[in-house]
């Protein structure tokens, strides 16, 4: 039998947690169990359907092609467009790099500029991927832990506290996931008068919940409340969560010009380029009418007041109202340290979200992929229905501890 050597890279990733959770309810599904499925990070929506026309006419009109490494010309510039439009930044298309989700864009970023052990700065709760992105290119991740009291969000003094020599990049994430935290003018503003005084600290900016910010506020992008670092921000976002097209894989990166070039040399060698008949669909969302965002936004809203009043009326567990993306991350210190029925002790919201699984039949994922414990991520992305369900399937199991 042939043994395999597999190198270092694979084990210093977790595989996706999120992923992994999305899996396990397709498993069980399969075995015939009624799962409710609150784990969801995309939008249950069908993308819509001018959209799907222009992948049609692209794909009829022969645009069938490898395109450039950094996406069409036309969709750099409609994205270049849109950041003006919507965000209030200036860019050109060559500053601006087409890749196949926010996700691969990420990974790009870093994998071109981290050196082994340059160091990347980690607000938690953090989506999954950001410290696996940064170890797997052999950088270090630093966790810096934002509690709930500031409303999940970075202080000032602990980026200051937290910035060494070999800080390469700060990673920020508003509207956040998993917390749905997001960051006034003000907060980046106080951010950005410690960053200026270090200047070898990188800033990515992961805006790709902007469209989905409730109670009539709007979303400030990093680059545009703090200018004077405009030269060292990397403005990343996508069509996935936007317009309901996370199967597409259409993210856009922008930033200096000399990092859009050594990303589009690295995606080069990697998948050549996005998806053409994707890069058109991505260019009319992008370019076209944008009343989809405005009723998902409306839709989102109402899912949120109601899961975030039906898990704060659940003894033990404590919800703060997120102001943007579709999580809640309620706490739930009261429910650990409890007893379930058959004498096990729950030490960790991982505990718990095991056993809302196995006796409530409902998915929730555990603070603790999310690096903020005692938390849960309450997916809100889904029905109604589905909401009202799944909390009454979590005040069940709940109402069973001692
Ligand atoms: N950033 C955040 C914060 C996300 O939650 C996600 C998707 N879960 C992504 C990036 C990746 O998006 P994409 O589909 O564009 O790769």
């Amino acid at each position: 039998m042939t043994s395999i050597s597999i190198a270092h890279r694979p084990a210093s990733v977790r595989p996706s947690p999120s992923i992994a959770a999305k899996a396990l309810v397709t498993k069980l599904r399969a075995e015939g169990r009624r799962i409710i499925d609150l784990t969801v990070g995309e939008p249950d929506f069908v993308t819509p359907r001018s959209i799907m026309d222009a992948a049609q006419a692209a794909m009829r009109a022969g645009d069938t092609h490898y395109t450039a490494s950094n996406g069409t010309k036309s969709l750099r510039q409609a994205a270049a467009n849109k950041l003006m439009r919507e965000n209030g930044l200036s860019y050109t298309p060559d500053d601006i790099v087409i890749g196949s989700g926010a996700k691969q864009l990420i990974q790009t970023a870093l994998a071109a500029t981290l050196n082994p052990g340059d160091e990347v700065i980690v607000p938690a709760p953090y989506w999954v991927s950001y410290p696996d992105l940064a170890t797997l290119s052999d950088g270090v991740p630093v966790v810096v832990a934002c509690t709930e009291e500031a409303g999940f969000k970075l202080l000032p003094s602990q980026i200051e506290a937290a910035i060494t020599s070999r800080t390469k990049w700060l990673v920020l994430n508003s509207p956040n996931n998993p917390s749905g935290a997001v960051y006034s003018i003000a907060e980046l503003t106080a951010l950005g008068e410690v960053l200026a005084r270090h200047p070898q600290v990188l800033v990515m900016t992961d805006e790709i919940y902007e469209h989905f910010i409730y109670d009539g506020e709007r979303a400030i992008s990093f680059g545009r409340a703090v200018p004077a670092l405009l030269e060292r921000t990397l403005t990343i976002n996508g069509v996935s969560k936007a317009y309901a097209m996370t199967g597409w894989r259409i993210g856009y990166a922008a930033g200096p010009r000399v990092l859009a070039q050594a990303m589009t040399s690295l995606l080069s060698q990697s998948t050549t380029c996005p998806s053409s008949i994707s890069q058109a669909a991505a260019l009319s969302a992008l370019s076209g009418d944008q009343t989809f965002v405005v009723e998902a936004r409306r839709a989102y809203q109402t899912r949120r007041d109601r899961a975030v009043s039906l898990l704060d009326a659940i003894p033990g567990i404590a919800c703060r109202r997120p102001e943007g993306a579709f999580y809640a991350y309620p706490n739930v210190a009261g429910l650990i340290g409890r007893r379930t029925p058959d004498g096990t002790w729950i030490e960790s919201d991982l505990d718990l979200s095991q056993l809302l699984l196995r006796e409530g039949g409902v998915s929730v994922m555990d603070g603790t992929s999310y690096g903020l414990s005692p938390y849960l991520r309450v997916s809100f992305a889904t029905s109604l229905e589905t909401i009202e369900t799944g909390c009454a399937a979590i005040a069940r199991v709940v109402a069973t501890l001692d």
